[in-house]
């Protein structure tokens, strides 16, 4: 056996130990079948989440930069029902810990893949890489077209105007999107970067809109 052999078969050994260790549960002992199941099957008691879990493993969603919104809310719906601390009043304290630490996971977990921006922002650290604290776009065309944007933010007043900006700053950032799932596939990460500091512009424009949407109590 050649020594990069003798290598690959410790780390996998070393793997799959691990995975035997939290396959028992902390209560009662018993060995977990599933990796995915939340509750031993023995003693119903709600497992620690895994540390070594990304938030796209925590909601069971393909780990991609193209996220369908409804499926992920069902599943953050169906772990919630599950999870939801008020489901423990009556268990012990490590189990209601557990289940509180294990349901603010969950909601971070789905606002942060929920979130394109936020999204694309966790994949980059997921590939130890961020976007620089202050980058610039450096492209003039593009930072006029964010001021007037803001400016006809600011002045737009009938609810029509608002969801007709609201409408085309979607699809701005619906569009950047398509750019920014494309270079991530190509593992472009230079490309990502530089889509994901436009697509802070837009977001923070959108944070605007909404803001306006929920004070003035439009239906959309
Ligand atoms: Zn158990």
């Amino acid at each position: 056996m050649s020594l990069r052999n003798v290598f690959i078969t410790s780390t996998f050994r070393n793997r799959f130990l691990h995975q035997i260790r939290s396959l028992s549960c902390w209560s009662c002992g018993n060995n977990l079948k599933m990796v995915s199941n939340l509750f031993c099957s023995n003693c119903n008691t709600l497992q620690k989440p895994n540390e070594r879990d990304n938030f796209f493993k925590i909601m069971g969603v393909n780990e991609t930069y193209d996220q369908d919104e409804t499926e992920l809310a069902k599943k953050y719906k169906e772990l919630q029902k599950y999870l939801h601390p008020d489901k423990f009043a009556n268990k012990n304290k490590t189990e209601q810990e557990i289940s509180e630490k294990y349901s603010s996971l969950v909601n971070e977990a789905y606002k942060t893949l929920l979130e394109p921006l936020a999204r694309g922002i966790y994949m980059l650290k997921l590939r130890g890489q961020e976007i620089p604290e202050n980058s610039e776009v450096g492209d003039q065309a593009f930072l006029m077209e964010i001021m007037e944007k803001n400016e006809e933010v600011e002045n737009a007043e009938t609810d029509e105007e608002i969801m007709k900006l609201n409408k085309e700053n979607k699809a701005k950032i619906s569009d950047l999107q398509k750019l920014v799932s494309r270079a991530f596939f190509d593992g472009d990460m230079k490309r990502v970067k530089k889509l994901l500091i436009r697509m802070k512009y837009y977001t923070s424009i959108d944070q605007q809109i909404q803001a306006m949407i929920r004070r003035k109590g439009i239906f959309s």
